[in-house]
């Protein structure tokens, strides 16, 4: 049986080490979430990320906006929260509505305000090795290898996905701590061979338990990334039963990368706040 590389136990650790930090601070991390439209999905993280917020003592604000918004009201919204003081953090919630301009409204975050990462700029830095706030699914990623001492130097990472938001800057950060990356995708051809030869396998694409016994071999570190809902279950997308049976060391779903997002962010609220201060 493969070793659990736990995220919630690593969470809980998280939370605790901010909430001590935070009892301690005159003025509280602030973190706005802007929210566009309903979608189901986004409703659960947020709720996920008010409650770690309120379990740290941070002041998390979620504006929920309609989904017809006009786009200077939205940018608006932002460049209020930029200009506040007491702010520290903003996060535009992703998915947005297909009819809004995606990059306008992220560029229109103070990049010292950036705690997901997904400004233009902190993604440049983030393509040159320099320090910058990583996306926290990344970030949770890393946190998760490194505290169970996963050596990434010289190691071939494999990613499966290639998302702005999750496969592009986990390949980006795997690569600045000296990993040699492939990113594998929908249109790669032989992916079966490629994921077989990775050292780390980590998997971003969004299908229930497509990363079956085919497509791994033993001594690996597997990370699941994937978040799918089956009749209310969350699934993940490496199949769990088979692939834990066979690899080094592997994150559950539920219970792996999820929780780390969550902390992760809130890692990086704290850093923007301590900078901000300075
Ligand atoms: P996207 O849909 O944006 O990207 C999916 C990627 O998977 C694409 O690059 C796509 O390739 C690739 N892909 C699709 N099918 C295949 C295939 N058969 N073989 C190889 N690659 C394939 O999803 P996200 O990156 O946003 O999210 C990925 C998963 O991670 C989802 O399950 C999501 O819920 C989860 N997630 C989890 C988070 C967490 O905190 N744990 C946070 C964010 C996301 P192509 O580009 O060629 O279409």
């Amino acid at each position: 049986m493969a070793q659990i590389l736990d995220g919630k136990t690593l969470r809980d650790e998280i939370e605790k080490d901010l909430k001590s930090k935070i009892q301690n601070l005159k003025t509280k991390p602030k973190l706005v979430i802007i929210q566009i439209g309903d979608v189901a999905e986004s409703n659960t993280y947020i709720g996920q990320k008010v409650k770690f917020g309120e379990k740290i003592g941070a002041i998390v604000t979620h504006k929920k906006l309609p989904e017809d918004i006009p786009e200077h009201e939205l940018i608006e919204q932002i460049q209020l929260a930029n200009e506040d003081k007491n702010v520290n953090g903003i996060i535009v919630q992703l998915p947005i509505p297909q009819s809004v301009n995606k990059e306008k409204i992220i560029d229109t975050i103070s990049p010292e305000k950036d705690v997901d990462g997904q400004t233009a700029i902190s993604i440049k830095s983030l393509v040159d090795g320099l320090p910058t706030f990583i996306p926290a699914t990344t970030k949770g990623v890393l946190t998760l290898l490194g505290k169970n001492k996963i050596e990434l130097s010289g190691k071939h990472a494999v990613v499966v996905g290639r998302s702005t938001l999750v496969g592009k800057p986990t390949a980006l950060a795997l690569l600045n701590r000296d990993a040699t990356v492939t990113i594998a995708h929908a249109k790669t051809q032989n992916l079966q061979e490629i994921t077989k030869s990775a050292d780390i396998l980590i998997v971003a694409v969004g299908k229930p338990k497509m990363i079956t016994r085919d497509f791994v071999s033993e001594n690996q570190v597997v990370v699941d990334v994937g978040i799918n809902v089956i009749n209310g279950k969350l699934i993940g997308d490496v199949d769990f039963d088979e692939v834990s049976k066979i690899v080094a060391a592997i994150s559950p779903v539920p219970g792996g990368v999820g929780p780390m997002t969550v902390a992760s962010l809130f890692q990086n609220l704290m850093d923007a706040y301590k900078r901000q201060e300075n």
